[in-house]
């Protein structure tokens, strides 16, 4: 199946299979963990994680959330940076996290260019599902943050609700207290 060779997954701890279904938050990551550039992160240098994520996120661990990146990286398709770049981007971005209390379950990212027909790049639901797979994930339990219109598509094709934030505001506050009173806003919160 094409999904293996074409999903780049960096999972920092795998779930003893099996025991409870586990509901995660999918993250988008350019514009809703990270700073969103016109050019492309294409360096550890060039992520700037965005002021007060730390909180919301821990929030949401306290109440038993996985958290899982994933986010379409064509910058790597485009030839403007590798695989291994990414990863150590990734590293960055996790160790950065944990740094403010959020360890980060997972990292998936598609690679490849819009129009290759992948089954991975959002709105498709590749990169939620893999993940969901990888690491027991109960997806009608779990929900999405996204800025943009193909992250809420790839959440409803994969069967989570999802919430739209401002894109490089960094204010997850009010889309946690959605989540945890379980209402779904489609419209962009402000
Ligand atoms: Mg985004
Ligand atoms: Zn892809």
């Amino acid at each position: 199946m094409a999904l293996e060779n074409t999903i780049n997954s960096d999972i920092e701890e795998r779930e003893v299979a099996g025991q409870l279904s586990l509901k995660a938050i999918f993250l988008d990551r350019d514009g809703v963990l990270t700073r969103e550039r016109t050019d492309y992160v294409k360096t550890p240098e060039e992520l700037e994680i965005l002021p007060g994520i730390g909180p919301p996120l821990r929030t949401l661990r306290d109440r038993g959330f996985r958290l899982v990146i994933v986010t379409n990286q064509s910058v790597v398709g485009r030839g403007l940076t590798t695989d291994d770049e990414m990863g150590r981007i990734h590293e960055k971005l996790k160790s950065e996290l944990k740094r403010m209390g959020c360890f980060v379950d997972g990292i998936y990212y598609c690679p490849h260019l819009p129009g290759e027909g992948c089954g991975c790049r959002k709105p498709e639901p590749g990169l939620i599902l893999r993940a969901a797979e990888d690491l027991g994930i109960d997806i009608s339990a779990s929900w999405m943050i996204g800025d943009k219109e193909i992250d809420l598509e790839a959440a409803k094709r994969a069967g989570c609700r999802a919430i739209r934030v401002q894109t490089n505001v960094g204010d997850l506050q009010k889309a946690v207290s959605s989540i945890i009173q379980g209402r779904e806003r489609l419209g962009v919160l402000r």
